[in-house]
């Protein structure tokens, strides 16, 4: 579905992330880990047309996006709940959520996307016309989890969802992330610091270190993995 190969990407003259390579398949979960500063947000952005990488390719289900607009990216299906949440605070949950059908289809669709959004998200539903800067830390994470939804995404990219938030409140947003990859076919991209939760629910992770990916493998295969377990899980 998602095949990054040899990306570069930085921003003015300072280059972050050195040919990084990876991939993500339809219905699976990918963890990309690395500690603070690692270039995983700048990943990100560079997948999500925010950054505009200086060499490699972004393929994503056969069509090369690397140069295309963030627009055009997230009509193609790849959508962010990008770091630090971004929900319009002034505006009640049910108008970020409306935020979220940017195209036609997602337009056409809102009112489906809609009730299965409140069915995962039921706070959300009790608390549609309340501003959404009153709502808790972990309920405004829900919010970008759903205003991501309603855009249908094809690919979801969660960059760092466990940011401040208690561990059973991440725990509900990652339960959301498998349930979407292994009943709805959407893949999804966890970006994290966490590396111990990420790992629980991923079925494969890649390691960054210094904009480079330093490991990958299975999440078992990572998690068990001696530099993994000291320099990331302090075992
Ligand atoms: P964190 O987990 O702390 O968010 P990260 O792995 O996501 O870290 P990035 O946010 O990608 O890391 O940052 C990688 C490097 O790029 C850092 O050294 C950071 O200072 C730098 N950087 C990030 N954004 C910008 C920017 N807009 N302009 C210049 N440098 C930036």
């Amino acid at each position: 579905m998602l095949k990054v190969e040899g990306l570069k990407a930085g921003y003015g003259a300072i280059n972050i992330l050195w040919d990084l390579s990876f991939e993500v398949h339809e219905g699976e979960i990918v963890a990309i880990l690395g500690s603070n500063g690692a270039g995983k947000t700048t990943m990100v952005r560079a997948i999500t047309g925010m950054v505009r990488p200086s060499a490699g390719s972004v393929n994503f289900n056969g069509e090369e996006l690397a140069k295309k607009s963030s627009r055009y990216i997230l009509d193609k299906g790849i959508v962010q709940v990008p770091e630090g949440r971004q929900i319009f605070t002034d505006m009640t949950v049910l108008e970020n959520l409306e935020m979220g059908a940017f195209s036609k289809p997602t337009k056409a669709a809102f009112p489906k996307n809609l009730e299965t959004a409140y069915r995962r998200f039921p706070k959300l539903k009790e608390r549609a016309k309340q501003a959404a800067g009153t709502l808790s830390g972990g309920e405004q994470q829900m919010l970008a989890v759903a205003r991501a939804l309603i855009g249908m995404p094809k690919l979801l990219i969660l960059d760092e969802p466990s940011l401040g938030l208690a561990p059973n409140i991440v725990d509900d947003i990652l339960d959301v992330a498998s349930s979407m990859a292994k009943n709805d076919g959407i893949a999804v991209l966890l970006v994290e610091q966490d590396i111990t939760k990420a790992l629980a629910c991923a079925d494969r992770g890649y390691v960054i270190e210094n904009g480079r990916i330093a490991l990958q493998g299975s999440a078992r295969e990572l998690s068990t993995n001696e530099h993994v377990k000291k320099a990331y899980l302090g075992i």
